[in-house]
């Protein structure tokens, strides 16, 4: 099959989702091709709760997010599904809650009746062909066979940087030791009260075990969340990057370790039961785009402003270390930095444009701008820089 358009979003996402809205609204031919059959992306398959990275810090409640557009309208539309939700404070930040179902349903509707945008499932862009350091055709395998796609621009929204890499576009990745821990979550039920204790006692009691050597070190890191539902929570582990299926099937062992664990130590998880995992390891930190800038951990703590900052973010840097665990570094009350526009470019491929986990910024820089709030606005502002430019490229 051939087709062909304006732009061509790989990953659907919180980024690709946002990059093709954009994109398609300012009038652009724009076709998204997303491996999975649903929207969503690591949000969906890591069974996140709460949307980072939307509100400025600082003492008083913020009136609306840091950059609005699909950001404001993706929280509007999920509060319409779960009336009354509003973003709660843990710690030093805020964040807006969610259902993953609810998440799915937003990025559907945002998406699917969208004039000039078509919407490729179960659609993996496989390769690509550059003619002088222009992307000009990308391939695309799905049930149908191989699908030739012609397109005037690229947005690299895989998480992965799956175009970055295809098409020899100049990428940084650090070594696998360096690279931030990873996560892989299940969902418990039957617990039969997780009070509020349970997000305390559950690292405390897989930290025991970790002392005890019965389980890896980095299982101590462990979180668990309560669900909106009763009797349910989530654990979240973190396990050193990398996906393959045997990796993932040592994940799915050690969950299950985990759990014993817990239904062995903690009374209220006695009875309780694993009734869903991630299907795949989900990775904090991978392939980053050389932009024609780089956004520095400087940048991010000083709260620097650019001639073309597109985002704004709060967010603090967020590492997973893999031998020192998390840790967080944050701005000073009410500040934010800004994200320039050209760290969604490539500094060698002239059409193609990346948003989400692969921007062009340093591992630290990344800790802070990866979260989903950032990726939403980051996709958006490719999107339309992507569909401005169509006449330049
Ligand atoms: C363990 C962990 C916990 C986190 N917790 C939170 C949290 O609580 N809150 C928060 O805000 N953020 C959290 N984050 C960060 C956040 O989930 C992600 O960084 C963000 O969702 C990234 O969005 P994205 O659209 O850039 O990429 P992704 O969500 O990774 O989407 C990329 C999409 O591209 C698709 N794709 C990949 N390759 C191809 C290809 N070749 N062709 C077509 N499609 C392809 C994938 O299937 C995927 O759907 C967490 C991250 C991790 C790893």
């Amino acid at each position: 099959m051939r087709l062909s358009c304006d732009v061509l979003v790989a990953g659907g996402g919180v980024a690709g989702i946002s990059a093709a809205v954009r994109a398609a609204r300012e009038g652009a031919r724009t076709i998204l091709a997303e491996t999975n059959g649903f929207p969503g992306g690591t949000a969906v398959n890591c069974m996140h709760r709460y949307i980072c990275g939307l509100y400025s810090s600082g003492p008083l409640p913020p009136e609306g997010t840091l950059n609005g557009g699909i950001a404001d309208e993706i929280c509007a539309k999920l509060k319409k599904l779960a009336p009354g939700t509003k973003p709660v404070k843990m710690g030093k930040v805020l964040l807006f809650p969610f259902t993953t179902g609810d998440l799915i349903s937003v990025l559907r509707s945002l998406s699917e009746k969208q004039a000039e945008l078509d919407l490729l499932y179960e659609t993996e862009v496989v390769s690509v062909e550059v003619q002088n350091g222009r992307i000009r055709n990308v391939f695309a395998r799905n049930n149908t066979g191989e699908i030739e796609i012609s397109t005037r621009a690229v947005i690299d929204c895989s998480g992965y940087g799956a175009v970055i890499r295809l098409s020899g576009a100049a990428y940084d990745i650090s070594s696998p030791e360096e690279r931030q821990l990873a996560g892989f979550c299940f969902k418990i039920k039957g617990i039969k009260d997780p009070g509020e204790m349970a997000p305390v006692s559950v690292p405390y009691h897989i930290s025991q075990a970790v002392a005890e050597k019965r389980i890896p070190s980095y299982l101590k890191y462990a979180r668990f969340y309560k669900s909106d539902v009763d009797h349910e929570g989530y654990c979240l582990i973190s396990i050193p990057p990398g996906n393959s299926p045997e990796r993932i099937r040592e994940a799915k062992k050690y969950a299950a370790a985990v759990h014993d664990i817990l239904a062995d130590s903690i009374d209220s998880f006695r009875n309780s039961r694993i009734t869903e995992m991630s299907s795949v390891i989900s990775e904090r930190e991978g392939l980053r785009m050389k932009g024609e800038y780089t956004l520095t951990e400087k940048d991010v703590l000083s709260g620097r402003k650019f001639h073309d900052g597109v985002v704004k973010s709060a967010w603090p840097i967020e590492l997973w270390d893999q031998k020192k665990g998390p840790s967080c570094r944050y701005l000073d009350d009410g500040a934010y930095y800004e994200i320039p526009l050209r760290c969604l470019k490539s500094r060698n491929i002239k059409n193609l444009y990346c948003a989400g986990r692969c921007i062009s910024a340093s591992p630290e820089a990344l800790g802070s701008t990866r979260v989903m709030g950032t990726c939403i606005s980051l996709g958006e502002q490719a999107g339309l820089a992507a569909a401005k430019d169509l006449d330049l490229l």
